[in-house]
């Protein structure tokens, strides 16, 4: 039952087929993990990344073997460069991607980054860094994938890469618990205005996720098992589940879902501390 699960390929279906989705900061982590996976399931990726365009190589290798092996062909996977942060990069990527496949289906707003300082030390242009990327970043994008789906006539679908730190604050991490609490109404605030468009917009809430963002935690035993030790379901999630979470958002079996943002967290936005009974 503790087992981290990261094949889970014999259990999913094909729901993409014809799909065409830009998943941001797609490089490496949960971003990698959800670019193959939609490209398993059928959908044509485009894998955003910003620096180290070798890993962004890696990341279109393995959707191209994801999606030829599970028998969609050789669709028109792509890796196209931009900080999400930046309009004029955002407004370039977008154009690229629309001029060579001519449509979008689906925004993943993966990219997001964080950094630990007391918050009254917390540098000011660290704080507009982590805001501009994780929160700005996601707008930006979001503008671009709605501007396009308005354009057709509506349909399509955002998915925001959230935080358990939406909702449980973060202290030490300041900025990043604003961005992923703003997460939350960017989530809500524009699946109820497109809503009528048939445009789609979730929201994905991992916990604690093997990935380069925890360096420094997954490897070391003593950090890593006073993480678990916090977990409901005892053990860290994999990059994979949190993709397959992000897979069925993307699918029409979440076709009557919007504006909702689905904890994948293995219960820690249960409160664990009251396992126990203490408060009465
Ligand atoms: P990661 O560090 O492995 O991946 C983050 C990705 O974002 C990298 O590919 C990085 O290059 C990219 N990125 C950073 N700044 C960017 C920019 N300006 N433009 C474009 N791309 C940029 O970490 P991860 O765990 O895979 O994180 C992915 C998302 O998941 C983040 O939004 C993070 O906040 C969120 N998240 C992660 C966890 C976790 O435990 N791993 C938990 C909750 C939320």
């Amino acid at each position: 039952m503790l087992m981290p699960k990261t094949d889970l390929s014999s259990a999913f279906p094909s729901r993409l087929v014809g799909r065409y989705a830009l998943v941001t900061g797609a490089s490496q982590g949960i971003g990698r993990a959800v670019a193959v996976r939609l490209a398993q399931e059928g959908a044509t990726v485009a894998v955003n990344y910003v620096d180290h365009p070798g890993k962004a190589e890696e990341t279109l290798a393995l959707a191209r073997t994801g999606s030829s092996d599970r028998g969609h062909g050789k669709l028109d996977h792509v890796i196209v460069k931009a900080d999400v942060s930046n309009e004029q990069e955002v407004a370039a990527m977008f154009e690229t991607v629309l001029a060579r496949w001519n449509r979008l289906d689906c925004l993943v707003n993966n990219a997001g980054f964080q950094q630990e300082s007391p918050s009254e030390a917390l540098d000011v242009d660290t704080y507009r860094r982590i805001i501009d990327v994780n929160l700005n970043g996601a707008v930006l994008c979001a503008q671009k994938a709605l501007a396009h789906f308005v354009a057709r006539g509506g349909a399509g679908c955002i998915i925001n890469c959230s935080s358990v730190h939406q909702s449980i604050p973060k202290p030490g991490y300041l900025a990043y618990s604003i961005s992923k609490g703003g997460m939350a109404n960017l989530t809500r605030t524009l699946a109820l205005e497109f809503a009528a468009r048939g445009i789609r917009v979730n929201a994905v809430g991992p916990g604690a996720i093997d990935t380069p963002i925890n360096a420094a935690w997954t490897g070391d035993t003593g950090k890593r098992d006073l993480v678990t030790s916090h977990i409901p379901l005892g053990r860290v999630g994999t990059p994979e589940e949190m993709a397959a979470v992000f897979a069925f958002l993307a699918s029409d079996d979440a076709s009557y879902i919007t504006g909702q943002t689905i904890y994948a967290c293995g219960g820690l936005t249960l409160f664990p501390e009251f396992r126990e009974n203490w408060a009465s």
